[in-house]
């Protein structure tokens, strides 16, 4: 099962990309989460993609299709893996469907005049990068799953965000025509609850088995 989640900054895609690697045992592979670790630990990657992140712009192509290409012959990915942030760019997903070419994607729909406040209130678990939103927290500090400490992400200022929904218009939106001339688009809406998004996504999956 090779997967992409496709919707805006603040849509759900890691909310869903956590519960449906659980369920379906298959690989969650985030670039966001990737491209943070690397920051933290001062790689080389992480020297270079930090700029771009701090001011909400894309990370160069050559840089997040090599973490990929290398990412996706891992061991865990065996039984298949799920994309979640990538592609974000049409030259992305030509490259993908060179390596690895998705078997369906889910488009998680959501209405911009939504995504602000979800991306302003949400809080991140600094381990194991589960989001939260200060809305459902009552006051929590931890995460509920590794009791990693929850913080703010540097671009989830409203300044950095109003940056990224311009950037997802201009450059990764165009992805769904992409992948809807080949028939792999499976549209989520993202405005419910998300339990019911997550089973929405599970009958598109359940279907591809
Ligand atoms: P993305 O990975 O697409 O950027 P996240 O999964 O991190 O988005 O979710 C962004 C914010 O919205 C988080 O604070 C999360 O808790 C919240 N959120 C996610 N899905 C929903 C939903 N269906 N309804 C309400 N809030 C949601
Ligand atoms: P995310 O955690 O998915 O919201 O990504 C956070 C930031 O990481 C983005 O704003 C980009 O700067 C960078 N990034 C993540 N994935 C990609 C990608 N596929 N291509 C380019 N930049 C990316």
């Amino acid at each position: 099962m090779k997967i992409v989640i496709l919707g805006a900054p603040g849509a759900g895609k890691g909310t869903q990309a956590k519960r449906i690697a659980e369920k379906y045992a298959v690989a969650h592979i985030s670039t966001g989460d990737i491209l943070r670790e690397n920051i933290k630990a001062q790689t080389p990657l992480g020297i270079q993609a930090k700029g771009f992140m701090d001011n909400g712009q894309l990370v160069p192509d050559d840089l997040v299709v090599a973490l990929v290409a290398d990412r996706v012959q891992r061991e865990d990915c065996k039984n298949g893996f799920l994309l979640d942030g990538f592609p974000r760019t049409i030259a992305q997903a030509e490259a993908l469907d060179k390596i690895m070419p998705p078997d369906a994607v889910l488009n998680i729909d959501v209405d911009t005049s939504l995504l602000l406040k979800r991306l302003t209130g949400r809080r991140v678990c600094a381990k194991c990068g589960a989001p939260y939103h200060i809305d459902t927290l009552n006051g929590a500090t931890s995460c509920s799953l590794c009791d990693g400490e929850l913080i703010h992400r540097a671009d989830d200022t409203e300044e950095t965000v109003g940056a990224r929904l311009k950037v997802y218009e201009a450059q990764t939106k165009p992805l769904i025509e992409y992948y809807q001339a080949k028939g792999k688009i499976n549209d989520v809406d993202g405005t419910l609850a998300i339990e019911e998004v997550f089973a929405a996504c599970c009958k598109v999956l359940d279907g591809l088995q």
